[in-house]
């Protein structure tokens, strides 16, 4: 966008001064939010894991109707065969799909992160296992910092068998993509599997397990090549997630004494917000403003 470069002040909270290139990981515990977007992300997690552990069970004229034979190089989807010289479709989707994330991100922000990204959907779902066997955020904190007791281990051996189990389903699930997923089940069950199919079972089972149970945010901040490159498609006008210093903390509510990011860009460009909710002619402290509630990260981070 055309105008004046914003001046954007950064401060470092906590960082180290070592200019250390790896932050040690400190334990994070999310609290449940709720609201338009984070139903919209509930929704999101069905409706794509839905796609993922059905589809090989379905079947389409006779056979596995999503299914990537390599040895035989036939990519069976839906009433279609694809041949490797049809590879060119794969390419212009692919286009298709960089130039939408590109676009979606310089309009909306990290969309793909916050909804679509497999990273974030797996997190979700053991952060919901999580959430059902050691209750929500405060009471996960102090099991964490409670001594060792039969409870503890209970509920902490309770949330590892279902981490595990789901994990082992993803990674079966996974190969079930590849080889026809009815005749790979009991081949598994009799230990009577190829060696690659047993490596990519374990393999992303391992990696669901480590990723979406205790590297979570690690991932986007060390691993992801996508986050390494969001920075050069925003501007100042994309909707991100970000910190308003100005409401500071405990975060809520925003008080009447803290103007809205909107009437504050106004007021230092010198012209008028314009009428709206967020306008101080409108209702007041705790309206939220244009900027907020576009986005769904400024609303996790309020806990809303
Ligand atoms: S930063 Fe990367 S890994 Fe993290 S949510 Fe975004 S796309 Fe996924």
């Amino acid at each position: 966008m055309e105008g004046k470069p914003l001046p954007v002040a950064l401060k470092v909270i906590g960082g180290d001064d070592d200019g250390a290139m790896y932050a040690a990981h400190k334990k994070i515990y999310p609290r449940e939010v709720g609201g338009r977007f984070q139903r919209l992300r509930i929704a999101a997690v069905f409706w794509l894991l839905g796609m993922y552990y059905l589809f090989p069970w379905i079947n389409w004229d006779g056979r596995q109707m999503v299914l990537f034979d390599l040895p035989a190089r036939k990519f069976y989807i839906l009433g279609l065969v694809f041949w490797p010289q049809d590879f060119f479709f794969l390419a212009a989707l692919l286009i298709v799909a960089a130039l939408s994330l590109f676009f979606f991100t310089a309009v909306a922000g990290r969309l793909w992160c916050g909804f679509a990204c497999p990273q974030t959907v797996w997190t979700e779902v053991f952060l919901w296992m999580e959430n059902w066997v050691e209750g929500d955020r405060n009471a996960r904190m102090r099991l964490d910092k409670a001594p060792m007791s039969a409870r503890k281990f209970r509920l902490k051996a309770t949330k590892q068998f279902l981490w595990v189990t789901f994990s082992l389903w993803t990674g079966f699930t996974f190969v079930g993509f590849f080889t026809p997923i009815r005749e790979f089940g009991p081949s598994l069950m009799n230990f009577d599997v190829g060696g690659w199919e047993l490596f990519w079972f374990l393999f992303y089972s391992l990696a669901t397990y480590g990723n979406a149970g205790f590297l979570r945010e690690q991932v986007c901040k060390y691993m992801c090549p996508y986050a390494r490159f969001q920075s050069a498609m925003i501007d100042k006008d994309t909707l991100i997630i970000t910190y308003d210093e100005a409401r500071g903390e405990p975060r809520g509510a925003r008080k009447r004494a803290v103007k809205g990011v909107a009437e504050r860009r106004a007021a230092e460009q010198g012209r008028d917000a314009g009428p709206g909710p967020w306008n101080e002619r409108g209702p007041g402290p705790g309206t939220r403003d244009p900027m907020e509630a576009g986005d769904p990260g400024l609303s996790a981070a309020h806990g809303r």
